[in-house]
Parts: C-alpha cells; structure tokens; sequence
C-alpha cells in the first residue's frame, strides 16, 4: 500500500486521499509554485492506525524513505547538529475542521541541532547577526516545546503561557521581541521542566521520534472530543480520517528580509477586484494569528520588496486562473526568497459569493451552471435582512458569534420580566444574559434580539433565537454580565439597564449606541423597486443574472404559505407561483372570534347554523381576495385545522373569573355556560385530539361552510373577469375513509355552487400523519393531490412536541451532536423523509400524476429543497420571505 506522497505526486483532486491542505500543496508543486518540499501522509495510514492502534506496515519504511528524499533535495539532514533540516508536521483533513490537532513547527530542533540552527541562521559571522541568529535558534526551539507540549503530548498550554509572561515581567517588558538569547535559553529550560511534570519524561532529543510522535497525535486527533462532536454536527462522516503533511520550515523571522502573509485574490468581503491581505516582516505565521504586532496591507510589500510582490502577483492571478475561484493563501518570504506555504478556495461573505460568482461568469472563467454552485440559499437569505449601516465612526465593542441573522436595536434588560414589561410599553428591547435557559422564553419572545456572554452556535439562546426568526449574538464572551447589578461592562464601559445597543445577528458585533439600520438592496431588487438593468450595484446585478438562471433551470415550482391578499401580493412580487398553504384559522381571530365562540356553543342545530351563515360571506370575502390576489395560480386553501378551544378563553382564566363574579353575585349564566364547554372540551393533548379534519366529520356544517365559501368566492372572481383555481386541502387525515367522507360532502356542494361557471375545484389532502404516508396508495385513491406537511409529520415521526422541545431540549440533542440542526428546521432525510419518499412513490403508483407539494416550513430549507427535489415532489411551499431561497435552492438542485 502507497502510504506516502512526495507532493509532486497529488493533486487538487484528491482530497480524499491527501486531504485539503496537502492536496493543494501538490496542486501548486505541480503548477511550478515555490512551494517548500514535503510529503503527505494519506487518510488511509489514519484510518489504518485507528483501526489497529499502531502504524500499518510499510508507514515507517515510507516514511523513512520520503525524508531521505526530502533530506537529498534540502541538502540537510533532519535535527543534524551542524546544519539541521526542520519540519512542520500539520493536519489536513478533507474539510477544515476545527477541534483537530493544527500543526507543529520546528521539529528536529533539540539541545544540538538548536546551536546548527544559529549558525545556519548567521550566528559567528559577526556579532550583531550572531546575537539575532542565536535568539531566532532559541526562539524556535521554545516554540517547538511549547506546540509539541500541547498538542502532541496534552500539556496545559497556560503552563507555557505563564513561564513566558514570568520571563518578560522580570525583563521589564511587555513585548516578545525584548526577549535575548540568553532569557530564551531559561525559557527553553523552564519549558522542559514543565514538560517534565507533565508527561514523566524528558523532552524527546530524538528528530525522528520527535516526527513519528506528532504523525502519530495527529492520526489521533481525528477522534479528539471536540473533533467528534463538531463532525456530528456538521454531518461529516466519521471514517474519513485525517492526512499528515510534512514539510521542509522556511522562516519568516531572519531579519528585516523576511516576513510571513497572508493574501486574497479578490476581496473576501465585497467581492471586488483587487489585491487583499496582511503582511508582517520578520515574523512567523502564528505571530500574525495571535495579533501579537500590527501587519501591515500587503500593498506595502511592493515597497519592501518588490521582487517578491511581484513574484506573489503573479502566482495569485495564476492560481485564481487556475482554481476558477477565490483563493486565499499563506505565504512566507524567507530572505528575499518567497515560499508559498498554502493555498485554498477562499472563504468569503454572502455578498461576495454573489458578485464573485457573477464576475467570473463576466470573465469567463466558469458559466451559468457553475455560478449556481457557488452561491447557496443560506447567504442569499442573509442578505435579505436589513443591516446596519456603518459608513462612519462604528466600532464594535465586542465580537460575539453570529448565532441568528439579523440586526437589533434596543434599550438593555437583564431579566425575562422587565423585557416583557418594557416591550409592552412598545419599547424595543435587547435582552442580555450570562446564557439563556427556558425561563427565558417570554423575554426572548418579547426582546428585539438577544444578546448572550457565554454558549456557542448551539447554546439555548442560538437554537430558541434561530427558531423563532430572532437576532441573537451569542458567547461574547468580552462582556462581563452581572445580572443582579443589572449591568455589563465591556472594554471600560459600563452598560446598564435601559441604555441602547444594537447587535448584529449576522457578524456577531456587538456596538454601543443605536447604529442606523438600512434595508436590504436584495429585498428591493425582488420587491421591484431596485431595477437590476438601472442600477450599478455590483451584488443586486449579480443576485438577478443568478436568480434568472436558477427559475430557467427549476423543475420545482415553488408557491407561498399565506393567509391574507397583502402576503399573496409580496410573495408573488417574491416569484411565488401560486399558494401552497393559505391557513384558514387566522381568519377565525379578531372580532369574528364572537361567532366562532357562538358556534362553539350553540346548543341546536337552528343556533349553529345561524353562526355559520355569519361566517360564510366573511369568509368568502378573504378568499375573493385572495385569488384576486394571486389572479389565476393555484391557491390551496385548508379547511379549519387547530382545536376549537383554541378559540375559546384559557380554562384556568375563565374559572376565576366566575369565581369572582359569583362572589359579588353577579348574573354569570352565559360565563358559566362558556367554562362548561370549555371544560367538556378539554384535552391532554390537543395537538393529538379534535382538530383537522376530525373537526370537519364531528361538528356539522362547518367544512361545508368554508367549501361554500371557496366555492363561491372562486365563481365571483370569475364572473367579474379574473381567474381562480382553487384546491381544497384537507388536514390531518389519517385514513382513506375520514377523506372520502369530507370529499363526498364538499363535491356536491361545490357541484351546487359552480354550476356551469367553469370554475374547477380540486380536493387534495394533507399527508403529515405518518399513518398517511405508510397507506398513500389508498388515500391517492381520494385524493387530487398530496401536499405534506412536513411540521406534523416531523412532530408525530419523532414525538417531538413542535412547540416546545426547541427550548427544552433541542440545545442539549445539538450539543450532543445527535442531530446537527433541529428537524424541524431541515428535513430529516432518514426518517421523516423516508415517509415522503413512501407517500410519494406510493401515491402515485396509484394515480399516476398525482399533483405532489410540501408545506410544512421545511419548504423553504435549502437542503430540504434538493431533498424535495430528488424524491420528485412538484414544488414547495413557504413563507414569502423565503420564496427567493426556494427558487435559488430548485435551480440549485438541478445543476
Ligand atoms: C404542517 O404540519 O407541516 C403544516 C403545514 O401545517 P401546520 O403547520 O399548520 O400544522
Ligand atoms: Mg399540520
């Protein structure tokens, strides 16, 4: 078995194999880039180890064998006491993952090689070089006790921290740089000592057991904790295990002539043209991750050293030529001599996904179909939020994580209790806490945005935040929270109750003061008042050509779930083509909640239907309005779902009420008469007692009233010169009989109704009980389509209460990593997919063509679209916020 690969034996393609990193080392080897030699060790010698617990056969001999080779060609022997070769020994594996062992500089160096290293460095020529040259050799060994003690071998990387700072306080100083050779050399040995303590041996003198040891933490890395629950969560797979890359150190750190960088071949923020990046002189690369001195913008190497920047030009436009992309990438200049340590297809924002992608499109370099790779429906959903406008004089005082979109402004509260209050009021308000927990909940319902000092992406607030569409920054861990005292400090400021701040969802900034909000372009371009031929705006132009693709390519149509002729109208401006869902509950609430209660009540048949015909022409005037709406596409309208109590006072509210009322013997008949049917109707479980369309077989006259309605409304529209196709939606059905039953009622109204108006009325149903899914072939029998509401379906598959487990537990599952998003965000292809996927077969295994959509929320998640998409469903349906990222997401699924 080949173990190894000399890097002028990869390629970009193989990722599998090399991993990420050391696939593209050898990309660049081969393309003639001055990449510093080495050699890759493949994911199969990881997984080999993990299987076994030791080095498959062979690995050592390769090993051996390449070092040789990379020893010929460097003209160095690894750890050689008179002119050491060193080697970085660094992680890859094929997607960047934190939670894994990084990297390891400097290996070879030991007690001896430590003195080669200075020589090699300059030391003995003249006494200014030597002093330099002996730091720099002191330096590097230090550094190579302090990685390897904490990521080789376990030390606690504070140790090493502490032994530094002791050696700078007794310096006098604040500043590394201050340090000389000589308080290097006590560093090194305190070093050692602490490395002593911790392991029980002494630091390995031996290179090549320094280099079989990291190899080996590395492979071992790959099931680290952390690295295990972060592949859980992010759906990598858990075999894949992880390369080794070895190569020959360059240094950065050998006077004014060298120096370390980084570099993108287009800006990663705006998208734009031009040249990006830091650079640091007489520096190593983690000197510019710690922020330990100030780099400066990589124009500036033009005046250091020409030669270099331009050389580094160069290789940037030739490898942007080259990965068709965005590439971001590491360089060092090692004595006027330039190393390209590595390279990568860059990350970058939402909004310079859009104009990237549109550019290269311009240039050439890719087309159309490639473009729609390069964007997803997760960014363009973030640029649809407003955000804040930040030209002048905003400075965040503290970075958090962007856990939940969005931006917020609003007065400080500390307590659940007090956002409630002042939202009330009508004050905005942004709720700050240590960390959230289910107490919470109606201060983060009544907050604006909710801000947090502690948890992560998953912590309560970021998943309870996400959830409800909230803008929440979360584990901004430089606010010190003191909730009792009712104030945060923050870099010298003291924020208390009441005073304004404004987060950021998106970045996780988080600013002092109320920074001004603008609306999104991206929404104006889909609303129609940002003409994308007029404008210049570099993103509104690249998300049409983008969009105009993505509806050429769709097999999927998508429609909106919407209730109200104001909501079909936007989303239809949104590109929906029709209505997927148009709940009709919400046109129960408000004043007309008197009759429904009437209705609810009425104790015969004359008082019911009294109450009934109160409703129909209320009910027909929404849906004229909204076929109007949607003038001529689909709408599906669901006849009444929710259980009828919820309509009807909460029990324990009422109780009292006449209670009080009795004691002051006050006439309470009617009160009385509302709690005893409200006690009647009680249920332990509504969400599984009478509703849907057990309401419709139970209670008379109410399904056909709505039918009448949609009847009627569709034949007015008609008769005044539009046009109206509706769908009646039954819900909750479980069995073929509970369909046929309401089916046979309603066509004969509607055949009442339409007459010869030409009017069409389909009669479909709901398939969110997984009863539904598992006897689709004999319910298609009934039915004109199928739309799956996937939010039931998901709440009955799993028994999951789809009101409550998000701030019960759900934070704790994520954490766990058992499932890495909440399947009532995205669908859960195994399981409730799977009763998809059999209804669907199935339904139209028994009638052929059978008309198939979604409606539960997932029909606006991006990867629940291409699933969607695979099982063959005809469209999705979604809020009309979301119908831009469904159409994206189709075109998408088709490419
Ligand atoms: C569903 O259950 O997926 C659905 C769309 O209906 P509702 O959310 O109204 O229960
Ligand atoms: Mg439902």
């Amino acid at each position: 078995n080949k173990y190894v690969y000399d890097f002028a034996e990869g390629n970009k393609d193989l990722k599998d194999l090399l991993g990420g990193k050391g696939a593209n080392l050898a990309e660049m080897t081969n393309l003639g880039l001055p990449v510093p030699p080495g050699f890759t060790i493949t994911t199969e010698a990881c997984k080999a180890y993990l299987a076994t617990g030791r080095e498959p056969d062979g690995l050592a001999e390769q090993i051996e064998a390449h070092l040789e080779s990379l020893e010929r060609g460097m003209g160095r022997k690894l750890g050689d006491p008179d002119d050491p070769l060193l080697v970085s020994v660094r992680s890859g594996a094929k997607f960047s993952m934190p939670g894994m062992m990084e990297t390891v500089l400097n290996v070879g160096l030991n007690d001896r090689s430590v003195v080669g290293l200075s020589r090699q460095a300059g030391g003995g020529t003249d006494s200014a070089a030597s002093g330099g040259a002996d730091r720099f050799a002191w330096d590097s060994y230090r550094r190579l006790i302090q990685m390897f003690g904490k990521t080789v071998c376990e030390v606690p990387g504070e140790e090493f921290e502490h032994a530094i700072d002791e050696a700078k306080r007794a310096k006098g100083t604040h500043n590394d740089l201050d340090l000389d050779a000589d308080d290097l050399r006590g560093l090194v040995d305190a070093y050692k000592k602490i490395f002593a303590k911790h392991t029980g041996r002494e630091f390995p003198q031996e290179p090549r057991e320094q280099l079989d040891l990291a190899i080996r933490a590395v492979f071992e890395s790959w099931n680290a904790e952390r690295a295990v629950v972060y592949r859980r969560q992010e759906r990598i797979p858990a075999d894949l295990g992880t390369a080794v890359n070895v190569v020959a150190m360059v240094f950065g750190n050998l006077g004014p002539d060298s120096g370390t960088g980084v570099a993108f071949t287009r800006d990663p923020a705006s998208g734009a043209q031009g040249i990006y990046g830091d650079y640091l002189a007489n520096a190593q690369g983690e000197d510019v991750v710690a922020g330990i001195r100030n780099t400066v913008p990589l124009q500036e190497l033009e005046r250091i050293d020409k030669t270099s920047y331009d050389e580094l030009l160069g290789y940037m436009a030739r490898l942007e030529e080259h990965y068709k992309d965005l590439c971001d990438i590491e360089f060092t200049i090692e004595r006027g001599k330039l190393w390209m340590l590595q390279t990568r297809v860059g990350k970058r924002t939402a909004a310079a996904a859009f104009v990237i992608a549109g550019q290269l499109v311009d240039e050439g370099l890719i087309d159309l179909d490639e473009a729609l790779h390069r964007v997803n429906g997760a960014q363009l959903a973030q640029l649809m939020f407003p955000r804040f406008q930040l030209d002048h004089d905003f400075e965040p005082v503290a970075r958090g994580i962007g856990a939940s979109p969005g931006a917020a402004v609003g007065k400080v509260v500390f307590s659940s209790g007090r956002a409630v209050e002042l939202a009330a009021e009508g004050e905005p308000v942004i709720l700050v806490r240590r960390e959230t927990n289910p107490d919470d909940l109606n201060g983060m319902i009544a907050a604006k945005g909710i801000l947090t000092s502690r948890g992560g992406k998953t912590s309560h607030a970021a998943v309870v935040a996400r959830g409800m569409g909230k803008t929440c920054v979360s584990g901004a861990d430089e606010l010190d929270v003191n909730v009792p005292a009712k104030k945060f400090t923050v870099g010298g400021h003291t924020v208390g109750e009441g005073d304004i701040v404004s987060i950021d969802g998106t970045t996780g900034k988080v600013y002092l003061g109320e920074v001004p909000v603008m609306p999104s372009e991206v929404v104006q371009y889909f609303e129609g008042t940002l003409d994308p031929e007029q404008t210049d705006h570099p993103l509104v132009r690249a998300v049409h050509r983008i969009m105009s693709h993505a509806d050429a390519m769709r097999r999927l149509r998508v429609r909106t779930n919407a209730d109200t002729g104001a909501d079909a109208a936007r989303a239809r401006r949104f590109g929906a083509e029709g209505i997927g869902l148009c709940r009709t509950e919400h046109m129960f609430l408000g004043d007309r909640r008197e009759l429904v209660e009437r209705l609810i009540l009425a104790a015969t048949d004359a008082e019911r239907e009294d109450s009934l015909a109160a409703l129909l022409p209320l009910q027909r005037a929404d849906f004229i309005e909204i076929f109007r709406a949607m003038d001529g596409l689909p709408v599906t309208v669901r006849l009444i779902d929710p259980p009828l109590h919820e309509f009807l006072p909460p029990l324990e509210q009422l109780a009292v009420d006449v209670a009080v009322a009795q004691e002051r013997g006050e006439d309470v008949a009617k009160e009385e008469a509302l709690l005893a049917a409200v006690r009647r109707m009680h249920e332990e479980n509504p969400m599984l007692g009478l509703r849907g369309v057990r309401l419709g077989l139970v209670i008379p006259g109410l399904f056909a009233m709505q039918v009448r309605a949609i009847a009627e409304a569709a034949v007015e529209v008609v008769r005044t010169g539009g046009s109206a196709c509706p769908e009646i939606m039954v819900p909750l059905v479980g069995a073929v009989q509970e369909l046929e039953t309401v089916r046979a009622e309603a066509e004969k109204i509607i055949a009442e109704v339409v007459g010869d108006s030409g009017v069409e009325v389909l009669i479909g149903t709901m398939i969110e009980v997984p009863r539904a899914a598992l006897t689709a072939g004999q319910i298609a029998e009934a039915a004109q389509f199928f739309s799956f509401g996937t939010n039931d379906l998901t709440q009955m598959a799993w028994g999951f209460s789809r009101d409550d487990v998000e701030g019960a537990f759900f934070w704790r599952y994520l954490e766990l990593g058992i499932f890495g998003i909440s399947p009532f965000e995205s669908i859960d292809r195994e399981g409730v997919g799977r009763l998809v996927r059999i209804a669907a077969e199935e339904g139209r295994a028994a009638r052929p063509g059978l008309k198939l959509g979604v409606c539960g929320e997932h029909g606006g998640d991006p990867d629940s679209v291409h699933f969607f998409h695979e099982v063959g469903l005809d469209y999705v349906s979604c809020s009309p916020f979301r119908v831009p990222v469904a159409r994206l997401e189709a075109g998408r699924a088709t490419v």
